[in-house]
């Protein structure tokens, strides 16, 4: 007997019919002999709803009252599956966030778990019932409900098969699993059967929006592994599993991209020590994550600093940036909004040279300026024009043969 836990997204489970088809799929399971624990998303796009209700209501938000408010879609999700599995003569139990463990700390909104007392669970599968959990909630430690930010049910997935030891982590959404890119832009982009956590890791926090980054961060700390399938096909989806170092390792797993991002330039700045430490402290006060940082050597003892930040953030980093200038002598701070990053993902690159060069041959090939340059042991990222990028995208899957299934490094 295996203890599975399945999480399903909101798209799952967006109406009637398809709770009752996830309930169908969850009672099939438990007749094949397995324990099941279930963690559930909101309906469709009932957060966002939620979100949208509050604007309209008020323009105050407290932290407390909004986690109150958007955890109630996932609340009323985990009650309707309880009841269609009942229907099949299963029982089933809701919990919420609180009455299943998760203890958290009080970043209302984004709150980060800090231990799962699962015990309500484990009395319920010894007592032969599914549990059904709501996700992306826990409780404070002023006993406040707490919510866990957008994607955050797939991290109450794997934190709960954590605590439970559970044999495996099945996140079921609306595609068949992790592809080798965005099937919206490149048609022939191929589902994966395997994927490292590593390199899913690179994926997610390189624009590859599902599984939510937090979840694959906590499911590498914790070895538990992922099964990313679909909720529609059911069929066999995407296995993430830690590198196993006796198995071919793909060159090139993946490419993939983030339109969400946009650069800052300041031109001009004395090259002396304290310059970046600076400004990049004065972001991380206004709580703006800096990445993909690239500083010319100097000319005459000044230099150009570049850097990408998040769309949203742009305004703010400019104007926090222009109140530093005189002080870090910069001649002018500008922003460019309109480009985005393209990255090639692969665990064999670490070993296999030629990767970067064929990269910046394709690009260059299809007439495509690169702005900025990053690496990592497994990545090579560029940031090009925004409305280059799905060009870049095509360009680069096609180079690496991604269509054709994946070249392992000899
Ligand atoms: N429903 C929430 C969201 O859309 C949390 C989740 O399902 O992961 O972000
Ligand atoms: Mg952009």
């Amino acid at each position: 007997m295996a203890l599975l836990v399945q999480k399903f997204g909101g798209t799952s489970v967006a109406d009637a019919e398809r709770m009752r088809a996830v309930a169908d799929h969850v009672v099939r399971t438990v007749r094949r002999g397995n324990q099941v624990v279930v963690v559930i998303s909101a309906m469709g796009k009932e957060t966002d709803e939620l979100l949208r209700l509050a604007r309209e209501v008020s323009g105050t938000h407290p932290g407390r009252e909004m986690d109150m408010l958007v955890t109630a879609g996932e609340r009323k999700a985990t009650a309707l599956l309880c009841m269609a599995i009942a229907d099949l003569g299963v029982e089933a139990e809701s919990f919420t966030g609180s009455q299943a463990g998760f203890l958290t700390d009080s970043t209302h909104m984004n709150a980060k778990i800090t231990e799962v007392r699962p015990d309500r669970i484990r009395e319920a599968l010894a007592a032969g019932r599914v549990p059904v959990v709501g996700g992306a909630q826990g409780v404070s430690p002023e006993r406040n409900v707490t919510f866990l930010g957008r994607g955050g049910s797939d991290t109450t997935a794997v934190a709960i098969a954590h605590a439970l030891g559970a044999d495996s982590c099945e996140l079921y959404t609306d595609v068949s699993g992790v592809f080798t890119s965005d099937p919206r832009i490149v048609p022939d982009a191929r589902k994966m059967d395997h994927v490292s956590f590593d390199e899913l890791l690179e994926m997610t926090a390189n624009g590859c929006p599902k599984p939510a980054m937090r979840s694959v961060e906590f499911a590498r700390n914790h070895g538990v592994e992922l099964h990313v399938r679909s909720a529609f096909t059911w069929e066999a989806g995407t296995l993430v599993t830690k590198e196993d170092h006796d198995m071919e390792q793909a060159i090139v797993s993946a490419v993939v991209h983030d339109a969400d991002e946009a650069k800052v330039t300041i031109a001009g700045v004395a090259d002396r020590p304290g310059i970046a430490a600076k400004y990049c402290r004065a972001l991380a006060d206004a709580d703006i994550n800096v990445d993909l940082i690239v500083q010319n050597t100097s000319a005459d003892g000044v230099t150009d600093i570049s850097f990408t930040v998040p769309h949203g953030d742009l305004a703010r980093a400019i104007e926090i940036c222009q109140a530093q200038a005189a002080e870090i002598g910069a001649r002018s701070v500008t922003g460019e909004p309109a480009i985005a990053r393209v990255s090639v993902v692969g665990a064999g690159m670490k070993s296999h040279p030629g990767v970067a060069a064929t990269v910046f041959e394709t690009l260059a090939a299809n007439d495509i300026n690169i702005e900025m340059i990053a690496t990592s042991a497994i990545r090579v990222s560029c940031v090009v024009a925004e409305r280059e990028v799905e060009r870049a995208v095509v360009a680069l899957h096609d180079a690496f043969g991604l269509a054709d299934g994946p070249v392992y490094v000899d």
